[in-house]
Order: C-alpha cells, then structure tokens, then sequence
C-alpha cells in the first residue's frame, strides 16, 4: 500500500517537472554601456503618473540641464512622452552634472542624449537583438492560455497561434485535454537573454485527432499562412463570431478567461458567454438589419457574397456605426453579448443562412482563400520541408533554442 503511494507521488512530481519545462520568460532589461570610473549611473523605471521633472526632483538634479535635454530631444523624442514600466538611466559626474541619459522608448528604440562640447546631443538607436530560432511543444490542459505559460510574451504567442488559426480552430470551444501544439517561433535576445517572440514561422496543432499546419511564407510583400499544400489558411468566415484575441484582451488578460460554451438547440449556434463579450463579424459583408427583432432581441444581420447571411442575436448592445448599409470586414467588433429578446441567459444567437436557408456553421465548408503562386511553390516547399524537419524534433512538453540564425538583426 506504502509502494503505491510512493509511487504515485513519484508520478505527479515527474508530471509536474515535464510541465514546467517550458521556460518562464521574464521582462526587461539593462543594456550597460562604457563608462568612465568618475561617472555615477542613475538606473530606474519611469512610475505611475511620474514626469521626468519628478524623477530630476527625486534625485535631486539640475533643472536648468533637464530643460536643455529636452531642447536637445524635441526633434527625436519628445521627454513629455514618457511611460510608466519604461526604463532610463541618467548618468551623472562628480557634481551631479549630466554627462547622459538613456530612455527606451518602446521595445526597439533607445533614445541616448550625450553631452557634447557644443551641448547636448540626441538620437534614436535601434535595440539590436539576436534572433534565435525556438522550438515550443506543448500539452493543453484546459485552456490555450493557461497552456502556455505565464508572463506577456507567452500570452502574445498564445494570441499569435490564435490568429493565425481563426478561420480553423475556435480556440475557446474547441480545445480539447491533451491537444498538443509544436511552435517555431522567432525570439529576440539582449546579452543572452530571452526579451520577446518575433514572428512564427510554423505550426503544428493537434485539435481533437485533426492535425492541422501553418507555414509563413512571403510573396508580392504580403506575409501569410499557408498549409501544407500551400494554401492561405484565410477564409471567408471565421471559425466562430467570437474572436479567442477579442475575447482574451476584453477580459483583461485574466489568465483563466471564461470558456464559453456552444449549443445547437434550433436553426443556429448558442454562444453561453458573459454579458459584454464582443462579438466580430465572421466575414466581409454589409449590414442590411440592425435593431429590434422580436425574439432576437437586439440583432445585426449581415449579407456576404453568394447570398450567404449571418445573424448575430440577443446583443446587450450592437457598436456605434453598425447600421443598414454599413459595409464591414472580417473581424469587426459589432456588438456585444447580452439577453435581450427571448433568452434565459446572456448568450450570443449565431446563425448562418445560405439562400434564406439556415445551415450548420460547424458544418458548412468554406474554400480556403488565394495560393502560393506556381513559380514559388518550389520555394515555399522548400521552406515546408526545412519547417517540417524541425517540427518533428520537437517532443512536447519541451522550450528549447536550437537554431541561430545568420541574419541576427531586426
Ligand atoms: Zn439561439
């Protein structure tokens, strides 16, 4: 009896060290730059509502050289335009002189001002990261979010993966235990550390026994997925009228936003859902109903090409701007989910009619949009083939940086 119990501990702590093999990847940075030895380093973190007249303030500097600071920076940057969780380093002299001072402006600009003989001096300086090439496995246990780890840049793969397979995979109703993903990803580093993801390259997604794929690839400029036969994986409708991005960004990031439920009760779908989720349009369209609708409720009715229909019911509110005649495109907000009209509950009614006809949604198959052009198919294969290679290697649960790339800049 003692042995079983042993074990099964055992077990549950090798699951749970399988689990967290996925690297917790952490925020910024600390670029340090030369400097002399009589010089002092001031590094901080601009705070909530602080001015940079408050940080000369906290530290007790010269107000005449802020001033010429931001004379100097007026035509890079303007120091009005600072942000809270954003760093700077103020370097001084001996008598509290400012001989420098660095401020990152977002994730890929530094603004240095130097002192000169003649002044001041300011310029924007690209970050120059290395690119790496990542290898991500993973498991869903219940949600995509909670799947991949903490932290922002986590959660913005985990919206990157969703986007690009909108029109496949409702990643709120249709995840399953045990869905596996393998990701290769761009990361970016600053002094060996991971800072953030770049763009993903390619994907394998297990959902529900389907295994579905998305390499990117570049022509005529436009970047787009494509499977594995080299189709765009964009269609006319989304997978479903309630965006897994809008939804995760409406409820504020929470690391457990709700999982919505989906029936099928009568002609459409139910969407359960908390009051207020935004509700897209799954195609490109124009709204030829938008109001009261009896047991609908508030509705919005939108035309798509070859007759096709689809009606968004019970909104606690439909979006400024959306009325009859007001041409929309795939993803727009339209409104937002409530129970108005014949409903027990807050719910989105979604229905899809061809010729007047209802038909299932989850049914109905929707061509894939454009193709990779003859001439560069040979290209795109071979882009598939190196991609697959990898994807194979990667054994889920897993974070690993295998391969460095040559071109190393942004
Ligand atoms: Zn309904």
């Amino acid at each position: 009896m003692k042995k079983i119990f042993i074990s099964a501990v055992f077990l549950v702590i090798a699951f749970l060290t399988i689990r967290s093999n996925i690297n917790i990847i952490d925020k910024r940075e600390k670029i340090d730059i030369p400097e002399k030895e009589c010089y002092r380093e001031i590094c901080g973190t601009v705070e909530q509502g602080e001015t940079l007249y408050d940080i000369f303030t906290k530290y007790k500097l010269d107000f005449e050289e802020l001033l010429k600071l931001k004379e100097a920076s007026a035509d890079v940057h303007r120091l009005r335009e600072i942000y809270p969780g954003q760093p700077y380093k103020i370097i001084i002299d001996d008598s509290s002189h400012i001989n420098g001072f660095m401020y990152w402006i977002d994730d890929d600009n530094i603004l240095h001002i130097t002192r000169t003989e003649s002044g001041f001096c300011a310029e924007k300086k690209t970050i120059e990261y290395e690119k790496k090439i990542l290898h991500i496995g993973g498991i869903i246990k219940d949600n995509l979010i909670s799947s991949m780890r903490e932290g922002r840049e986590n959660l913005m793969l985990a919206l990157q993966l969703s986007d690009i397979f909108a029109w496949d995979i409702d990643f709120t109703t249709d995840l399953r235990k045990r869905d596996e993903f393998k990701i290769i990803v761009e990361g970016f580093y600053l002094d060996g550390e991971f800072k953030k993801y770049g763009d993903i390259l390619s994907v394998e997604f297990i959902n529900n026994g389907a295994t579905y794929h998305a390499y990117r690839f570049k022509h005529n400029g436009e970047v787009d997925y494509y499977d594995a036969e080299g189709k765009s994986l964009k269609r006319a409708f989304l997978k479903a009228p309630l965006s897994f991005r809008r939804i995760s960004s409406y409820f504020s990031y929470r690391r457990f936003h709700p999982i919505l439920k989906i029936s099928r009760p009568h002609h459409g779908l139910d969407y359960a859902a908390p009051q207020g989720t935004p509700v897209s349009a799954v195609g490109d369209g124009t709204v030829i109903f938008s109001g009261y609708k009896g047991q609908y409720g508030k509705i919005i009715i939108v035309r798509h090409p070859n007759n096709w229909r689809t009606y968004y019911g019970h909104l606690s509110r439909i979006e400024k701007n959306i009325k009859k005649g007001s041409k929309i495109k795939q993803g727009r907000i339209i409104g937002y989910v409530g129970s108005t009209g014949l409903a027990t509950g807050p719910h989105l009614h979604y229905e899809l009619r061809v010729k007047n006809k209802p038909i299932n949604p989850l049914s109905v198959k929707v061509p894939r949009g454009r193709t990779v052009p003859q001439k560069l198919l040979a290209e795109f294969r071979d882009f598939k083939n190196k991609m697959d290679s990898q994807l194979v290697s990667i054994t889920s649960p897993v974070f690993a940086c295998v391969e460095k790339s040559k071109d190393n800049k942004l």
